[in-house]
């Protein structure tokens, strides 16, 4: 398509679609930025996909009422506070979530779902169906030209209803075939995020959080120049700054830095978001609606290698298994007895360190941990750890950072601790460590210090 090469996907996430000061830089920033044929993707406001999930848990006719009742008091609330009161504008759209409601009234009580899974996306997909109607007028109330698309057209899915992806050759034909007629024509686009559709058409979710990776894939499938998250933070920071005071936010991440940083731990983007975004080359920024002078992170191919340490996360509880075996010296097929064992009960590895005798494996999930303990006793003296945490340094060529590991055991020997793993991978990104739980929030400010302030 001609000029396509100028489209920005700008995604607003659920504080930015909420709030009206963010809803009012929302049409600011679309406004400032028609030049480049904006299309815009939308998270549920805030706090309605956790009352839709619990709607669709509920049986109950009266908590039912009460929740459908709670739904509406939220979009009420937007619509008094965004389009003055007994406008055509604020009546228009009181009606048009009276009529989703009823609408999801109909669905809880349909039978005709695949499963009851299916049932569940269905239900859940209403959150962002309301909130994308709801920009959308008010886009057009501000005088920008501006069109609701449901992403049911253009995203396709495989059947994996709750956490589903997206097929590639299906959602650019459908994605281009309903976004670029309306870009064409000077239409912005609102697109609910989180959702899309099997090929045979019933709703699916992406997963919770997953409206970042509607952006990705909708800017991979229309070939954009730029994926914007639009948050409520400044962008991706070198620690949580709700506990490192002294973080700092990074300007610029490499893809694969911040795929890693979402993996372990940083909430600021959902995981899955980086892998369109590379596969088409398109940067990806971070923007912070609440604070519009702030120029966020920039995710895109490069690495910036002035500073090979960009960031320290970590979590607090993870699971161990130490397996060891006298046995296991040169037999052949240990580990992969192992790793059966713990598929076949719904357990994730993470990390993994080995020796001849032993294998130590941090997991995801502990899945049906006593089963796999019980099975890997057959054949070996398997022990569960709990009370243990991790801490992750990331950063492209991580391992050039000069005197890392003798910095990273001399910290931990003068506050007395000890790694009960190391776990560093192959692609030199990644630094990671397994201690108490207890000591993590003291140590983490003294390696951001050491590596990122210093
Ligand atoms: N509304 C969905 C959720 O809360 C998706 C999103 O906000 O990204 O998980
Ligand atoms: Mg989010």
């Amino acid at each position: 398509m001609r000029g396509s090469k100028r489209m920005l996907v700008m995604k607003f996430g659920g504080t930015s679609v909420t709030n009206p000061l963010s809803v009012a830089a929302i049409a600011k920033q679309v406004r400032s930025n028609l030049e480049q044929k904006p299309i815009i993707v939308v998270s549920a406001l805030s706090g309605v996909t956790d009352l839709l999930v619990k709607l669709s848990n509920a049986s109950n006719k009266g908590e039912i009422q009460d929740i459908l009742a709670e739904i509406r008091l939220k979009h009420q609330q937007w619509i008094d506070n965004i389009f003055s009161q007994n406008s055509p504008c604020n009546q228009n759209a009181s009606a048009q979530i009276d009529f989703y409601l009823e609408e999801l009234e109909d669905i809880m009580q349909a039978h005709d779902f695949s499963s009851s899974l299916a049932r569940h996306d269905s239900i859940v997909a209403f959150g962002e169906k309301m909130s994308s109607y709801l920009i959308s007028r008010y886009l057009v109330n501000n005088k920008i030209q501006a069109e609701r698309l449901l992403a049911t057209k253009c995203i396709i899915t495989n059947n994996n209803f709750g956490g589903a992806d997206f097929l590639s050759d299906e959602t650019i034909l459908h994605s281009k075939k309903n976004i670029l007629p309306l870009v064409e024509n000077e239409i912005v686009p609102v697109i609910t995020g989180f959702i899309g559709a099997t090929v045979n058409g019933e709703t699916t979710i992406l997963g919770r959080g997953g409206s970042d990776y509607s952006a990705a894939i909708i800017g991979y499938a229309i070939g954009a120049k730029e994926i914007q998250i639009w948050t409520d933070v400044d962008g991706v920071f070198s620690a949580d700054p709700r506990k490192v005071t002294n973080a700092r936010l990074i300007n610029q991440l490499s893809y694969q830095e911040a795929a890693e940083l979402a993996m372990f731990g940083a909430k600021v983007l959902h995981p899955r978001t980086i892998q369109p975004a590379v596969k088409a080359d398109i940067p990806v920024r971070v923007l912070n609606t609440f604070n519009l002078d702030n120029h966020g992170t920039l995710i895109n191919h490069d690495a910036d290698n002035t500073h090979h340490v960009k960031a320290v996360t970590w979590r607090k509880d993870v699971p161990l298994i130490n397996i060891s075996s006298p046995d296991m010296f040169l037999s052949k097929g240990f580990l992969q007895r192992v790793f059966a064992i713990l598929s076949e009960n719904n357990i994730s590895v993470n990390m993994l360190s080995a020796s001849e005798v032993s294998v130590s494996v941090t997991l995801d999930n502990v899945g049906n941990l006593e089963d796999a303990l019980k099975q890997l006793n057959e054949f070996a003296v398997a022990e569960y750890r709990s009370g243990l945490g991790s801490i992750s340094l990331v950063g492209e060529k991580i391992m050039d950072t000069p005197l890392l590991m003798q910095n990273v055991f001399n910290l931990l020997e003068d506050q007395g601790l000890k790694a009960e793993m190391l776990s560093y991978s192959a692609s030199n990104i990644n630094l990671s460590m397994v201690i108490a739980s207890e000591s993590i929030e003291k140590i983490v400010p003294k390696l951001h210090d050491q590596f990122i302030i210093s």
